[in-house]
């Protein structure tokens, strides 16, 4: 579970993040949506501490964040992230992009940790690439090694970060299909995206942000069928 209490976060003089409270369940899958500026990348770049928040806590499975990598570390690594522009290793295969962490961070044996590779290949349809290199792959594909090479990982938690929104339209449907397989699994998941076509069929919650604020969030159904706010109605207005 994932929960925020009071997180503010300031870009030098600049707000970014208002005393945003969210909680996560274990097993949720919460999308999160709102205009440009909005936060919602450093919302979630703060859970994983990609980006240190100022003010207020951010506990992840009961435990508080403290800002120190070292004693961070074992929690953070339970947390898988996918990032719009894949962030691949370039000069690695699509093999080796899987296993690195496996086998720096928990020393696995490399054979062990190809296996693990492999299967979570497998798990989202690219087995047949694992010895290209990414700028061979399309991007579609591109994406599905991020969240295969995330998964190796065995995160308790994954975060996405409009992980179509650099896709051309055809691929954008084989990366959803994963995604709703994953959600299938009850992982846990925080993913923010404009795919309502997605946040209706797999979100237990949609939350709208805006200018640094959580400006409301409901079940899916009610978020966009009655909401509540006139921002939110703005919003919805211009992406649907
Ligand atoms: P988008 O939909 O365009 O991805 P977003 O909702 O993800 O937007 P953020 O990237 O979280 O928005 O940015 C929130 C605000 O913080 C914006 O006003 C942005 O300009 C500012 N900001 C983000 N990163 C930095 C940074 N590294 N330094 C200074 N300001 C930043
Ligand atoms: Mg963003």
């Amino acid at each position: 579970a994932i929960q925020l209490i009071g997180v503010s976060k300031w870009y030098g003089g600049f707000q970014a993040l208002k005393g945003l409270d969210l909680t996560v369940a274990e097993g949720e899958r919460v999308v999160v949506c709102g205009p440009s500026g909005s936060g919602k990348s450093t919302m979630i770049r703060c859970i994983n501490q990609l980006e240190r928040h100022q003010k207020g806590d951010i506990r992840i499975h009961g435990r508080a964040l403290c800002g120190e990598p070292k004693q961070d570390a074992p929690v953070l690594r339970e947390t898988g992230m996918v990032f719009q522009s894949f962030n691949l290793f370039p000069h690695m295969t699509v093999l080796e992009n899987c296993t690195f962490a496996l086998t720096w961070v928990k020393q696995m044996p490399q054979a062990e940790a190809e296996g693990i590779a492999m299967a979570h290949l497998e798990r989202v349809r690219i087995p047949e690439q694992a010895r290209k290199y990414p700028l061979q792959l399309s991007g579609g594909q591109q994406q599905r090694v991020a969240i295969a090479r995330a998964l190796c990982m065995a995160p308790r938690i994954m975060l996405f970060d409009e992980p179509t929104s650099a896709l051309d339209p055809e691929m954008i449907k084989e990366v959803l299909d994963v995604m709703v397989e994953l959600a299938g699994t009850g992982m846990t998941m925080v993913v923010v995206t404009h795919e309502m076509g997605f946040a209706r069929t797999v979100a237990n919650r949609v939350v709208f942000m805006d200018q640094g604020e959580i400006v409301e969030q409901a079940a899916p159904e009610v978020f966009f069928s009655a909401p509540r706010y006139d921002r939110t109605r703005l919003f919805l207005s211009q992406i649907l």
